[in-house]
């Protein structure tokens, strides 16, 4: 019977923490999930490897490593009303909420959605709403956010989400074509103003629908 807690402690040391990531409350989110309950059972003893898992409907939970920088990019605080798209298996998301004020997430697979809602709820995240749907035009009706995150790609970057951010907003998102994918940061500086770098190389699902 494997120490997930141990497991869990080490990962945030040898992953997170000595590539970098030094905030206290990132290594914190990421030393309170239970990411065990987030991949398939028969994955459970491989939930603290250093790398991306297959879940369900030829999905991936990501690396715990991106996971933890790209909420660390995003600059998260209580009271924060922050996107995700791209569920998956709901575990990004509860590692923003450890930090946030609300996430609202979309996925476009419905199965997966209703999976990572009864997950959440069962776990506990009362600070997380999970929408079943395309998120490529972000989500206009709880806009304006002050972080968006992508966990799929595009070559583009969709309209929808620069708009939605808040002034001084962060969108974190994979970008480029399939294969070359860079993490970048776009920071909402003005009503029209964005400034945008790049953090590394990823690798993640495209997004499907929308802008590509
Ligand atoms: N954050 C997830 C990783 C999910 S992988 C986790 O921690 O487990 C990316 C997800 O994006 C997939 O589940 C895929 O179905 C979803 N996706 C792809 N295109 C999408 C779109 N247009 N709208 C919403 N979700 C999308």
């Amino acid at each position: 019977m494997i120490d997930y807690q141990a497991a869990r402690l080490s990962m945030v040391d040898y992953q997170i923490a000595r590539r970098g990531i030094t905030e206290l409350a990132v290594l914190e989110a990421m030393a309170a999930v239970p990411r065990e309950e987030f991949v398939p059972k028969a994955l459970r003893d491989r939930a603290y490897d250093d790398t991306a898992l297959p879940i369900d409907n030829d999905q991936t939970i990501s690396q715990p490593y991106i996971v933890a920088l790209m909420t660390w990019a995003a600059e998260l605080k209580g009271g924060h009303k922050v996107l995700e798209i791209g569920t998956g298996s709901g575990y990004a998301a509860a590692v923003m909420a450890k930090l946030a004020g609300h996430v609202i997430t979309i996925e476009r697979i419905a199965s997966l959605a209703e999976t990572a809602r009864m997950r959440l709820q069962r776990l506990g995240y009362a600070n997380i709403d999970v929408m079943s749907g395309d998120g490529s035009a972000g989500c206009e009706a709880e806009a304006p956010f002050d972080a968006i995150l992508s966990a799929a790609g595009t070559r583009t970057v969709p309209p929808a989400w620069k708009e939605q951010l808040a002034i001084g907003g962060r969108l974190i998102m994979p970008l480029g074509p399939f294969g070359d994918q860079q993490l970048v940061k776009i920071v909402r500086t003005g009503k029209t103003d964005y400034t945008q770098k790049t953090l590394v190389a990823v690798r993640f699902v495209p997004l499907v629908g929308g802008t590509r």
